[in-house]
């Protein structure tokens, strides 16, 4: 018997199993394949941004801005958390007018961010577009490995004495009226609970869900695209890069790679049941790379990843709630895209609020009843 059994171990799922077990009590995780195997895994590294981020997020974004940096040390395990700053390029001016009123909101929430003209900018990043005549500045911004991250959080929830249960793939819950009593899984296991289960599984989410209280959640499923460039020296970027129109991330990486990414995607092959590039997604990402750094022209994609799945809802922003059947079924899901930065804020009030069973403030925002109107 566990007081919490969590499914899932994404950075989601180990980062609230550590902040759980640092806190004395009993956590069990499952996982159905390895740790970060899922989207908290994989190329390169992801980027801790809180420039042009969701109103909503913002709060929890100037939260983890404090976490971020000795992370590494809490954990006794790498992050390879760096803070480089985020540049938001912008090349249209009908893009200046709605980028000044974000930097209005981001400043408004504590995040701070600059306004940087066509000159600041190239003094920042010699080798961008002229194309480029404006850009909001986000200084403690960054990338991490998140890897090395998600490892780090499982590493420590281990040594506080959460139980790590790998190629352990949960199938079905055991329920009382509205309490889930025992976790189940595919070879026959069950696992009590004498708390709540934190559903941070992910892609697998939603199914399950429908499957076990026949809710249909908002979401769906994308296979987000990162390619590595051939090395190159001198690296061109000095910061994460993004693009106020452009659908367009980099950043630089181990090797002098420029990881390339920010929203194309690969497509699911119902034949041989892999998710596979596209050849004009990586096309289209690589040629707006070459936009904003035209220096990058000539040089070769050698790596694109698309196998990581992602859940996007309907407005952009994350579900975390119970749900209606599950009182302490605590569902934490649909990210779209960007649930990486904010992750150590997150876990932190996931946890608290499966220890209080209250819900933090802060955490109010991402409730499933907004997608009802009404409170749930
Ligand atoms: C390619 C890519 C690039 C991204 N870039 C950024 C970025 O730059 N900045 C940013 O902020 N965010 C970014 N994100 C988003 C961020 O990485 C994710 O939101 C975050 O990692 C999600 O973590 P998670 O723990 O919810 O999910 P996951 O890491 O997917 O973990 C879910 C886990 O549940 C397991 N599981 C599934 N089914 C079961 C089952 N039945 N039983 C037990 N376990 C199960 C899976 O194996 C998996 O390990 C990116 C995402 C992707 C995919």
């Amino acid at each position: 018997m566990a007081d919490f059994v969590i499914i899932g171990g994404g950075v989601y799922g180990c980062g609230t199993a550590w902040e759980l077990a640092k806190q004395g009590a009993e956590v069990v995780l499952l996982e159905a394949n390895t740790i970060a195997s899922g989207a908290s895994g994989g190329l390169g590294k992801r980027g801790v941004r809180a420039n042009g981020r969701d109103v909503r997020e913002l709060p929890l974004m100037q939260e983890a801005y404090e976490i971020w940096p000795t992370l590494h040390e809490q954990l006794g395990g790498e992050t390879g958390y760096e803070r480089l700053g985020h540049l938001l390029l912008i090349e249209r001016p009908l893009d200046k007018t709605r980028q000044e009123a974000q930097v209005w909101v981001q400043q408004a929430n504590g995040i701070p961010t600059e306004w940087l003209d066509a000159g600041a900018v190239r003094e920042m990043e010699p080798f961008v577009s002229e194309a480029v005549i404006a850009a909001t500045y986000c200084p403690l911004d960054g990338v991490a490995d998140h890897t090395a991250t998600t490892r780090s959080y499982a590493q420590a929830a281990r040594q506080h004495g959460a139980i790590i249960h790998e190629n352990t793939a949960v199938s079905r819950l055991e329920r009382q009226g509205s309490k889930v009593t025992a976790v189940i899984t595919e070879d026959g296991q069950r696992f009590s609970v004498e708390k709540s289960v934190l559903l941070a599984s992910n892609r697998h989410a939603p199914h399950f869900i429908q499957q076990e209280l026949g809710i249909t959640l908002p979401l769906w499923e994308l296979y987000p695209q990162v390619m590595n460039t051939a090395p190159i020296s001198p690296m061109p970027l000095n910061h994460l890069i993004g693009h106020a129109h452009r659908t367009l991330a980099m950043k630089a990486v181990p090797g002098d790679h420029v990881m390339i990414s920010g929203g194309w995607h690969g497509r699911y092959n119902p034949n041989s049941k892999q998710i596979e590039p596209v050849p004009e997604q990586v096309e289209g990402n690589r040629l707006e790379a070459v936009a904003a750094f035209p220096c990058l022209a000539e040089l070769p994609i050698v790596e694109v990843s698309v196998e990581r799945a992602e859940l996007i809802s309907q407005d952009d922003i994350p579900i975390m709630d119970y749900l209606p059947g599950a009182d302490n079924l605590l569902v934490a899901t649909g990210w779209s895209g960007h649930g990486w930065a904010i992750s150590p804020a997150v876990v932190r009030h996931l946890a608290q609020w499966m220890l209080t069973n209250s819900r933090p403030d802060i955490l109010a925002p991402f409730n499933y009843g907004r997608f009802l109107n009404k409170k749930i």
